[in-house]
């Protein structure tokens, strides 16, 4: 098998944390250039831009990019246009127009198109799915809370509009509810509390509703400090499945259960899953996290809190 040659966009956090390391790991990629505004003195070509990197690097064919989601479309559309392959980091647009219309372009090129999910690719979430096939839901918890000063320090477009705020993490457990759950859920109410300086929601309190009275609520807070909570509770007729740790722990009625997932983490199984679809040539785009996201937008009740600052 020929390695696919690869391009990232956009040098930070998780590219430096995660991408870089799984593509170094997987046979099938070869990390052949990076656009960067700001890195030098790698050991891969560096381009100032994604459109200097196309004219230069002919033979790459395929773009992760790891860019905030504000900067994301212009920048697949361009990659698309150049008929390359895109990997989109999560959330996988600003709004959902632009990514159905990435959808098209993909398709219209022949293009793989990938909407990445990295928190479906935990270690318990597919054995938390199995388990819940078949079963029926009576109700559920959310409570994703987490110190945004640890995790985001300095990164000011998470507060800026389209950095959807603690949808940032919050879209992670989304993206693990819309993978396991055995039955639709939808918004019925949200209250999304606004820092007084900032474009965007430092919490979320959001009820969801299925079918046959399922209720279900999700606590997203970026105040925490502390011990971090990231969980999600559901119970059935038949027994409660609660997934700790962001979906890498799985208890079932109180009792641990191991996943049979040996990967080394959640951006292995990411680019294991980029891998198959570039061998099939399919596109997997599911917009179901970031279609509950933009309810609670457009349903929720917005209050208004202190400033936020971020002082590092
Ligand atoms: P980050 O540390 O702020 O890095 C984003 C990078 O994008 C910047 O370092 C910059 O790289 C480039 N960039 C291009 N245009 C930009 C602009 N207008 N404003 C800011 N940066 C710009 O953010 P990140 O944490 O890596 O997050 C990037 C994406 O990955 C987000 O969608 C996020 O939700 C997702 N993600 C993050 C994490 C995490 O733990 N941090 C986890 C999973 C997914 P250059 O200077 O090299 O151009």
């Amino acid at each position: 098998m020929t390695a696919q040659k690869i391009a990232i966009v956009g040098l930070g956090k998780i590219a430096k944390d995660q991408h870089l390391p799984s593509i170094s790991r997987h046979d099938g990629f070869d990390l052949a250039a990076i656009a960067s505004r700001s890195a030098s003195g790698l050991d891969v070509p560096t381009y100032e831009d994604l459109e200097t990197l196309l004219k230069s690097e002919a033979d790459i064919t395929a773009i992760a990019l790891c860019v905030p989601p504000q900067v994301r479309y212009d920048l697949a559309r361009l990659a698309l246009e150049h008929k390359k392959d895109v990997l989109l980091e999560k959330p996988p647009g600003a709004t959902l127009a632009e990514v159905h219309d990435l959808i098209r372009l993909a398709d219209e090129n022949g293009c793989v198109l990938y909407a990445t999910w990295h928190s479906r690719h935990a270690m318990g979430v597919a054995g938390a799915k199995a388990w819940l096939a078949g079963r029926t839901p009576t109700s559920g918890r959310i409570t994703w809370r987490e110190d945004v000063k640890h995790w985001h320090p300095g990164q000011k477009w998470i507060w800026e509009a389209g950095g959807v705020g603690v949808f940032d993490p919050g879209i992670n457990a989304l993206s693990i509810l819309t993978e396991i759950m055995p039955v639709d859920l939808h918004i019925t109410a949200a209250e999304l509390t606004f820092p007084e300086n900032c474009d965007t929601p430092i919490a979320a309190d959001i009820d969801f509703q299925g079918p046959k009275g399922f209720g279900m609520k999700a606590d997203f807070d970026w105040r925490q400090t502390g011990k971090q909570t990231w969980e999600i509770e559901v119970e059935t007729t038949d027994g409660t499945i609660l997934l700790r740790d962001g979906g890498a722990t799985v208890l079932i009625d109180g009792k641990e259960v191991s996943s049979d997932e040996a990967l080394a983490s959640e951006y292995d199984g990411i680019y294991a899953h980029f891998a198959d679809l570039l061998a099939s040539r399919t596109s997997d785009v599911d917009l179901s996290p970031l279609v509950h996201v933009a309810d609670a937008f457009m349903l929720g009740k917005r209050v208004t809190t202190e400033a936020f600052y971020d002082e590092q």
